[in-house]
């Protein structure tokens, strides 16, 4: 089947790898999931991608050339947003606080400490500390913080969903408790305000169990990302040696859990490429989690300053595995009825970190 959607496959991929050379007046750092990168729309669409003066791609008067080529692809950067000169009451600037993804999404990592970022524990590809150490955010968002930038992101820069992480805390919810105070502060403040939670699954014991995706559903988020970025548990304990000792069972259930609460494409899971999987079991992977309703966000490993994996000389991966396991992957999702935007919000309903968008998913 061809799907006809504007910038071709193999073009977007070698994009999110590569980046671009351009200025951009939205950009983040080295944080948490795929960061260090610039904001545009490309093609009509939102695409964050690495900003590398070494790129084989430039912007030059709006569209993005190979060398001397020109791709045919229009591109804009997006404009910084009026929110980011506006700081609370007690001067946090609201940038600290949330910062805008694409075009349209206001994104926060309201706790930017994480119990597995010690050496040891750390996944070898998350910065997530690292830009609270250049002090370009705070350690954690109060729900009433939270609240008051994404009424002001939605008023004056007409954002139109949320997605709010957390770094992994100590307790046995992961985390998700404080989550859920932050969504229900988020949608009393602005009614409607579709907002995702990204969580690790719940430590299921005899303090805590799966109810509390019941709790951030009720609180009303609408959609869930539980994120696994590799299917595969030797890929998990090499990468991952702390989040990969949760065993695969622990993400089975909480993906079931949450699609029994938010219902089927209203669940995701990142799936990074470039760790070192084979190409035909991930995507067998994501089939499996396709069948149960699970969005399988494909995302290539981007190489962050300041990560174990930047230490370590790993390697971006070739972009057209890229483009590969996405179009088959794609192809899977289009087969089932799912697509990024059915989400409502989050990584998938923004799309701008995957090359899945370009395949029609
Ligand atoms: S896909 Fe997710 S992390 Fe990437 S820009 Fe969009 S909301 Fe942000």
């Amino acid at each position: 089947m061809n799907i006809d959607l504007g910038i071709p496959l193999a073009v977007r991929s070698a994009l999110a790898v590569r980046g671009v050379r351009t200025e951009t007046s939205v950009r983040r750092g080295p944080g948490a999931g795929p960061s260090d990168d610039g904001h545009l729309v490309v093609d009509g669409v939102n695409a964050a991608l690495p900003i590398d003066p070494g790129s084989p791609f430039v912007v030059r008067d709006g569209r993005i050339l190979h060398g001397e080529t020109d791709l045919g692809v229009a591109v804009t950067p997006v404009r910084r947003p009026r929110f980011y000169d506006l700081a609370t009451a007690d001067g946090v600037p609201y940038e600290q606080i949330a910062l805008l993804h694409g075009a349209d999404v206001l994104a926060s990592t309201v706790v930017q400490t994480c119990i597995r970022y010690g050496e040891a524990e750390r996944c070898r590809f998350c910065a997530i500390e690292e830009s609270l150490r250049a002090g370009s955010t705070v350690a954690a968002k109060t729900p009433a913080q939270l609240a008051e930038v994404a009424a002001a992101a939605v008023a004056l820069d007409s954002v139109r969903q949320m997605v709010l992480t957390t770094g992994t805390t100590a307790g046995p919810d992961r985390g998700a408790k404080h989550l859920a105070r932050c969504v229900a502060a988020v949608t009393a403040a602005v009614p409607g305000l579709p907002v995702q939670v990204q969580i690790e699954p719940p430590e299921r014991d005899r303090h805590s169990d799966l109810d509390v995706i019941d709790e951030l559903k009720a609180a009303g988020a609408t959609a869930i990302g539980i994120h696994a970025e590799s299917l595969d548990d030797a890929v998990r304990r090499r990468w991952m040696p702390g989040k990969g000792s949760v065993p695969m069972a622990e993400y089975d259930a909480a993906w079931a859990r949450a699609v029994a609460v938010f219902g089927r494409n209203r669940v995701s899971t990142y799936v990074l490429v470039g760790l070192g999987e084979d190409p035909d079991e991930l995507v067998a992977g994501c089939a499996s989690l396709i069948e149960r309703g699970v969005y399988p966000f494909v995302v290539p490993l981007r190489v962050l300053p300041g990560t174990l994996a930047a230490q370590d000389g790993a390697a971006a991966p070739d972009p057209a595995v890229v483009a590969d396991v996405t179009a088959r992957v794609a192809a899977l999702l289009r087969a089932a009825g799912m697509s990024g935007a059915e989400q409502g919000a989050g990584c998938a309903a923004c799309g701008a970190c995957s090359a899945l968008p370009a395949a029609g998913a």
